[in-house]
């Protein structure tokens, strides 16, 4: 048997169509499956582009029919042989290259594979510690392939972008100080400096803000951020952003430029996006839907009746209203007649559950209104604003929740979000994008009882509220912005504080005193009093803009080497025990260290 010359003629499977038929090719990969049928051994070759028929007939070619017959899942093997058109009968209209099949000349062998721990081709059904422990084999099957082949189509699309809009692509420190982006550091400890450690990014916040000062113009980077918090199912203790900094920049511009690489990766999955996209206040989008990123493929909007409550003889509204707090709605259209019992009762149960103090419910059905009592305790006029002012048509179900504020509006988005999920009322084919801005610049920490930063320290106040600063900070707006879509946020930014004393006024009110501000962030101090251009940014998450674009569910999805829940490399092991040389080398104390003997699962 010759040695076929695969590496260097090699054409990938996906390649090969009816008109190479007669062409002798070469290919190599791996036996997808084996399948012995009338005599024939077939084998599925796969390789990185796809997949094609190999037939091996032993009145043919006794060899190559030998070697096949000995071949198993995922063995190693290269291939040459003419294309062949398939006999009519044996057509696959579902694969790409159903119409052809080799029957080859050569084969060889070039490497076995052991028995697989699970078959590749039923991936999502294995139990994920599986996957992530054999993720090489995991990152075999070709629906994991097309995630990676997706989020490389995006990066690329979004580097394109920002490339032709004149931005640098600039590598920002690893090894670095900490930033305050709100988590909690991973820190490196130097060997160089004992005692002294490095913390690796949040973000690249800092450095991107000093590169403005510096003179860039326009930075961005696909910039690793590494943030040490207890992990939920769509975060990961290292991800990718897209960060990037403008100077001499207004809010709009920067929303302009991430709309134009934001739309250029939906372009990579086929979403067609309009722009600009819709812009919003803060306030505007809470008082309606009760969260900051809300889910705009379906109405339901909160509704404020509090005008009711505050005149009513309802004991349960008006005590309420007249303790400050107050009562809003939603209205489920065509809920009157369609829901059960059951259904409410959960929904009010829910309420209990995230903190309130329950839901009331009337339904406006032809035959008559129901409700859960509250019709017995307002009047004919009051319910009559009930239905106008939650604009509750006949057929409707009203459902209400007076509640302290801005409880009431939370809970109310809560419940619009698992109605909308439970009765089917987000229009799957829809792909939502907005933008909120106009955030509050602090909120009250009771935990640390104190102001924190909303977005984080270096957003710059709303110039109409800088007055407000010193007497009422709950009240200054910021100019921060998030963008949003279907729901759920994919990044946010902001314009930043150029001025250093400005700078320091922020950082006193939250609580960081002169010195500690001098110690964490005097080189950015310093470096704004030198000549700071004004500047603002943004950065978006690139795992999760996958994610959604691939129609995952989880964003370890679209990472090739994703850690567990509780922050584990199951395929490496990672994190480990470090040797005591190593330790004594750091000046770190053997068994100071907290020992993992047990893989962290
Ligand atoms: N550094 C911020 C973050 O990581 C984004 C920004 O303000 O540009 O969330």
């Amino acid at each position: 048997m010759s040695e076929p010359t695969w590496g260097r003629n090699r054409r990938f499977c996906s390649t090969l169509s009816g008109s190479d038929v007669g062409v002798a090719v070469d290919l190599a990969g791996w036996v997808q499956v084996r399948r012995d049928l009338g005599g024939l051994v077939f084998v599925e070759l796969r390789d990185s582009s796809g997949r094609v028929q190999l037939v091996a007939d032993p009145n043919k070619n006794k060899d190559v029919f030998e070697v096949f017959t000995s071949l198993k899942s995922e063995y190693v093997i290269a291939v040459r042989g003419e294309v062949s058109e398939r006999p009519a009968n044996t057509v696959n209209p579902n694969s790409p290259t159903g119409a052809i099949e080799i029957y080859p000349d050569t084969v060889s062998l070039l490497n076995t594979a052991a028995p697989l721990p699970f078959q590749l081709d039923s991936g999502q059904q294995v139990d994920e510690s599986l996957r992530l422990k054999y993720r090489y084999l995991d990152l075999r099957r070709s629906e994991m392939h097309d995630h990676f082949v997706l989020r490389h189509k995006i990066a690329q699309a979004i580097r394109n972008y920002l490339n032709e809009n004149s931005f640098l692509e600039i590598e920002t420190p690893i090894l670095t100080k900490a930033t305050p982006e709100g988590a909690r550091d991973f820190l490196v400890p130097s060997r160089l400096n004992p005692g002294s450690w490095y913390a690796l990014p949040q973000s690249p916040q800092l450095f991107k803000q000093t590169l403005m000062i510096s003179g860039f113009d326009r930075y961005y980077q696909i910039a690793r951020c590494f943030r040490d918090e207890d992990l939920r199912a769509d975060r990961q203790p290292e991800f990718t952003q897209v960060d990037l900094e403008m100077s001499f920049v207004d809010e709009e511009q920067i929303m302009q430029v991430t709309e134009g690489w934001l739309t250029a990766a939906f372009a990579c999955a086929g979403i067609d996006v309009p722009r600009p996209f819709p812009r919003y206040t803060y306030k505007h989008i809470f008082e309606r839907y009760g969260t900051d990123k809300p889910d705009m493929r379906f109405g339901m909007e909160i509704k404020d009746l509090t005008s009711v409550a505050s005149v009513c003889q309802f004991k349960m509204f008006r005590s309420v209203a007249d303790a400050g707090g107050k009562l809003k709605a939603i209205c489920v259209k065509d809920g009157a007649q369609g829901i059960s019992r059951k259904q409410t009762d959960s929904w009010q149960e829910a309420v209990k559950s995230w903190g309130g103090k329950g839901m009331a419910w009337v339904a406006f059905a032809q035959g008559g209104v129901r409700s859960s009592g509250i019709d017995k305790h307002l009047s004919e006029e009051e319910m009559s604003s009930v239905k106008d002012l939650s604009t509750a048509k006949e057929g409707d179900l009203v459902l209400l929740v007076a509640d302290k504020d801005p409880l009431v509006t939370v809970l109310l988005g809560r419940l619009r979000l698992k109605i909308g999920e439970e009765l089917d009322l987000i229009d799957t084919s829809k792909h939502s994008l907005l933008w909120v801005s106009e955030f509050p610049l602090f909120e009250f920490d009771p935990e640390e009882e104190r102001l924190v930063a909303v977005h984080h320290p270096f957003t710059a106040p709303h110039s109409q509220d800088l007055g407000l600063l010193k007497s009422k900070p709950e009240q200054v707006r910021a100019r921060a912005y998030d963008v949003v879509y279907n729901g759920v946020e994919l990044g946010s930014g902001s314009i930043r504080i150029h001025d250093q004393n400005l700078q320091s006024e922020v950082f006193s009110i939250i609580g960081i005193d002169k010195e500690t501000a001098k110690q964490k962030f005097g080189f950015l101090l310093d470096a704004l009093a030198s000549g700071a251009p004004p500047h603002g940014g943004i950065a978006l998450g690139l795992d999760r803009i996958v994610m959604l674009l691939a129609g995952c569910k989880s964003i370890r999805e679209v990472i090739a080497f994703p850690k567990t829940q509780s922050g584990a490399c199951l395929m490496t092991e990672a994190p480990s025990a470090a040797s005591p040389q190593q330790l004594s080398e750091l000046k770190i104390k053997p068994g100071s260290e907290a020992k993992a003997a047990v893989p962290l699962q």
